[in-house]
C-alpha cells in the first residue's frame, strides 16, 4: 500500500507544527500589541492636535463674530420723556432721535449721560462711569504751586488781577456792605508763554481756592460734540470745589468772531459758547467762584463775550520788558550754581524780545552746556549758547509754520 503514513511520527509532527503556530501567533500578538501601543500614541497626539485646533478654531470665530459687529455710536442723553422713552443726539452729526431702553438702564440714565448706541439707535451700555472726559479734559488742583514771587515783572497786571480775584474771594462781604457786585471774570491777553497761566494759578494759590483749567481748543477739537456739556460740568467741577478759579486757557477757540459759514463744527463752536456765555450770566448765585480766561488771539475774539458782566477786565500780559527780564532770570536761576561771571541785567539786554518761557529755556538750556562739558558751576558763555540755540530753534520752527502755511 503506498499511501501508509508512519503512525509513529504524526503525533510529534502535528505537535511540532501546533507550536510553530503557536509561536507565529504568540509573535504577531507582540507585533499586534506594539502596534496596537504606537497607534493609542498616535491617537493621543492626534487628540491633543485636535485640542489645539479646536481651541484655535473657537477663537478665530469668537473674533470673526466680533469683526462683523457693527460699531458702537457715542450719543448724548438728551431728555427722558414722561412714558420712558429717550431722546438721544448722536455725536458728529448731531441727529437726535427717539429710542426706548430696558427699565434697568433707563434708572442710570440722566440728560447729559453719554451712551453707545447701535445701528438701529438702540441704547447698547451707559458710557458716563467708564470714560470720565471730566477727568480728561479738565485739570484739577488743589494748591497750584505758584506764589506771587515766581512771577518776574508783570506787577501792574498782578495788582489787578488780585484785586478783581482776590478781593472777592477774600473779603465777599466788603463788596456787600458797598453793594456792588464783584467783577465776574477777567480776561488775560497777550502773546504765549508770558505768565497768563501763572497768574491764574498763583491767585488761586493765593485764596486757597481750588484751580481748575480747562483748554479751549481741547473742547472744540478733541471732544467734538461736547463742547456745551463740557463747559457745564467745568462750572458744575467748580461749584463743587469752592472756592475755585476757572481757568479758561485759548478762549479763543470757542469765543471768536461769528463766521457766516454753517458748517456743523461752527454750529458746534457756537454751541459751546452760548453755554459758556449763559453760565456766566448765571454769575449771581455761583458763590465764590471766579473766572479768568486768556488768550494770545484778542483780535479774534467775539465781541459778546466782552460785554460787561461778563470779563469785565481786560488786561494785557505783553512780553516782560529789559527789568522784567531780569526779574524772570533771577527767579528761574534761583536754584542753580552760577559763576561770578553772570550778570542777568547784561543777559536781559541780550535777549530783547523773549517771553518769560523763553527765559525758562535758555536757563535750562544753559545748566546743559554747563552739564556736557562735566561742570557743575554754569557760566556766562552758556546764557549766550543757549540763547544762540533757542533763538535758532525758534527761527526754524517759524520758518516750517510758514512754510506749512505757503
Ligand atoms: P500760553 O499763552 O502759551 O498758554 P502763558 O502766557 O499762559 O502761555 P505760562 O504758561 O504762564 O504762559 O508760562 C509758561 C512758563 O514760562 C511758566 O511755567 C514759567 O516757567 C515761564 N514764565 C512765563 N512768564 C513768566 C514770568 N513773568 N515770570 C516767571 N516765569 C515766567
Amino acid at each position: 500500500m503506498t499511501d501508509t503514513v508512519d503512525e509513529g511520527s504524526q503525533p510529534y509532527d502535528t505537535d511540532a507544527s501546533n507550536q510553530e503556530k503557536l509561536d507565529a501567533l504568540e509573535e504577531r500578538i507582540e507585533i499586534l500589541d506594539t502596534q496596537n501601543e504606537e497607534m493609542r500614541d498616535k491617537l493621543l497626539d492626534a487628540n491633543a492636535e485636535n485640542n489645539k485646533f479646536q481651541q484655535k478654531l473657537e477663537r478665530l470665530n469668537h473674533e470673526n463674530k466680533k469683526l462683523k459687529q457693527s460699531p458702537l455710536f457715542v450719543a448724548t442723553v438728551q431728555e427722558i420723556t414722561d412714558d420712558g422713552s429717550v431722546i438721544i443726539k448722536q455725536h458728529g452729526n448731531n441727529q437726535e432721535a427717539l429710542t426706548q431702553v430696558t427699565d434697568e438702564t433707563r434708572t442710570s440714565l440722566e440728560p447729559g449721560s453719554r451712551v453707545a448706541v447701535n445701528n438701529s439707535l438702540s441704547v447698547v451700555t451707559d458710557l458716563s462711569n467708564e470714560t470720565d472726559v471730566r477727568a480728561r479734559v479738565m485739570e484739577v488742583e488743589e494748591s497750584p504751586g505758584v506764589e506771587y514771587t515766581d512771577i518776574g515783572g508783570l506787577t501792574e497786571q498782578m495788582n489787578e488781577v488780585r484785586e478783581t480775584v482776590e478781593m472777592p474771594l477774600e473779603n465777599p462781604e466788603m463788596f456787600v456792605d458797598v453793594g456792588i457786585d464783584p467783577p465776574s471774570g477777567i480776561l488775560l491777553h497777550g502773546p504765549p508763554g508770558t505768565g497768563k497761566t501763572m497768574l491764574a494759578k498763583a491767585v488761586a494759590n493765593q485764596t486757597d481756592a481750588t484751580f481748575i483749567k480747562m483748554a479751549g481748543s481741547e473742547l472744540v477739537h478733541k471732544f467734538i460734540g461736547e463742547g456745551a456739556k463740557l463747559v457745564r460740568d467745568l462750572f458744575e467741577v467748580a461749584r463743587e470745589h469752592e472756592p475755585a478759579v476757572i481757568f479758561i486757557d485759548e478762549i479763543d477757540a470757542i469765543a471768536s468772531k461769528r463766521t457766516d459759514s454753517k458748517t456743523s463744527g461752527d454750529a458746534e463752536v457756537q454751541r459751546t459758547m452760548m453755554q459758556l456765555l449763559s453760565e456766566m450770566d448765571g454769575f449771581e448765585e455761583r458763590g465764590e467762584i471766579r473766572i479768568i480766561a486768556a488768550t494770545n488771539r484778542f483780535d479774534m475774539l467775539d465781541r459778546a463775550i466782552l460785554r460787561p458782566g461778563r470779563f469785565d477786565r481786560l488786561i494785557e500780559v505783553p512780553k516782560p520788558d529789559a527789568e522784567g527780564r531780569e526779574k524772570i532770570f533771577e527767579i528761574h536761576t534761583r536754584g542753580m550754581n552760577l559763576a561770578d561771571d553772570v550778570t542777568f541785567e547784561e543777559l536781559a539786554n541780550e535777549i530783547s524780545g523773549a517771553s518769560g518761557a523763553q527765559i525758562k529755556a535758555i536757563c535750562t538750556e544753559a545748566g546743559m552746556f554747563a552739564i556736557r562739558e562735566d561742570r557743575t558751576e554754569v557760566r556766562m558763555t552758556d546764557f549766550h549758547e543757549a540763547w544762540a540755540k533757542i533763538d535758532a530753534d525758534e527761527d526754524t520752527s517759524e520758518d516750517e509754520v510758514s512754510k506749512t502755511f505757503a
